[in-house]
């Protein structure tokens, strides 16, 4: 049987049950690296220059990770999932920088998806990629159609019962940690909103167990994929008008909307060097300062980010926040 790597980084936490079905459907089995570590940060931060973005140098200690232990690994290069809404231009180049800077790296399995070409391109995209395993076209097909299903499936399950993307992963691979959660939600002393990208929100080696922490100190933790995506656009449209990024739903849409409601603080994580973060995480900001409603602190995460400077701000942060909850409850006293 045919094993194709997948890296646990980068797109793996908006998109792993659809590309994990679409293989398995053609009969490959599908091999995850495992949680990132310091050792996997490290080597993959040594094939690329300092200033790469850290979700970048994430992404390739994963696939140093794979090396030897698959067939093949897929790599996608996402230009746009959404007419005329662009992504990152590190995501464009994800194959090709794979192979430059990893040339023991197994054959990358690569597909180009940019919406703005149009269906038929996109479909002849999957063609391409389902041929590394088969060359029936209407096994593709059905292939990608459960593939489709699965990511809807994935997407509604995280929005109608508030759940993360790990935790509705270790659902579907047959764990009951998603369970664990409702004991914090009866003692929860604040809401806290967490917006930023999945790859830095779920990482618990880069963000040093944000979420974690927030619910150990008591506090339930809502996130962007607990949003639908109708509550995500019109956030959207009633801050910037229009999504320019991909991914944009993620900063702006969550914090817009966590600002004005459901949450008694939003906390932005955003990675060094990230230029389309800074731009989006700075509107969120700015709303923030605007409404007055909800305190609003951002986090930046880098490779030498001290796990003790996290623990402070966020140990003052919720500080503040919960005073101010006490301080609510006698004023309506
Ligand atoms: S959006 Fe920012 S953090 Fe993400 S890959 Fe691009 S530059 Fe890196």
């Amino acid at each position: 049987m045919i094993r194709i790597g997948i890296p646990r980084a980068l797109l793996y936490y908006q998109y792993y049950p659809m590309w994990k079905t679409f293989f398995e459907e053609l009969g490959a089995e599908v091999v995850v690296s495992p949680p990132t570590t310091q050792v996997m940060l490290a080597s993959g931060s040594s094939r690329v220059v300092a200033d790469t973005c850290l979700p970048v140098k994430v992404f390739l200690g994963h696939i140093l990770a794979l090396v030897g232990k698959c067939d093949y690994i897929f790599v996608p290069a996402i230009r746009s999932v959404e007419s005329k809404v662009y992504n990152c231009s590190k995501f464009l180049g994800l194959p090709d920088l794979t192979r430059a800077v990893i040339p023991e790296s197994p054959p990358i399995l690569d597909i180009d998806i940019d919406i703005n070409k149009g269906k038929r391109n996109l479909y002849q995209a999957i063609y391409q990629l389902g041929r590394h395993l088969t060359w029936y076209p209407l096994r593709v097909r059905r292939a990608s159609q459960a593939a489709w299903q699965a990511h809807l499936n994935y997407h509604q399950l995280m929005s109608s019962r508030n759940l993360t993307p790990p935790q509705v992963i270790e659902r579907i691979s047959g764990t009951a940690e998603a369970e664990a959660n409702s004991s914090y939600l009866i003692s929860a002393q604040a809401t806290i909103a967490v917006i930023g990208h999945p790859y830095l929100l779920y990482d618990e080696h880069v963000n040093h167990r944000l979420i974690h922490r927030l619910e150990q100190a008591h506090n339930r933790v809502l996130t962007p994929e607990m949003l639908s995506t109708e509550e995500l656009q019109s956030a959207i449209a009633r801050l910037v008008g229009r999504a320019y990024w991909t991914y944009e739903e993620e900063v702006v849409g969550a914090g817009a909307h966590y600002l004005q409601s459901g949450a008694d603080g939003v906390i932005g994580i955003i990675a060094f060097g990230c230029g389309p973060d800074s731009v989006m995480m700075d509107v969120v900001r700015q709303q923030a300062s605007r409404l007055k409603a909800t305190p609003f602190m951002s986090l930046t995460l880098e490779e030498h980010t001290a796990e003790a400077g996290i623990v402070t701000r966020l140990e003052a942060f919720l500080d503040m926040i919960h005073r101010r909850k006490r301080s609510q409850v006698k004023t309506c006293v």
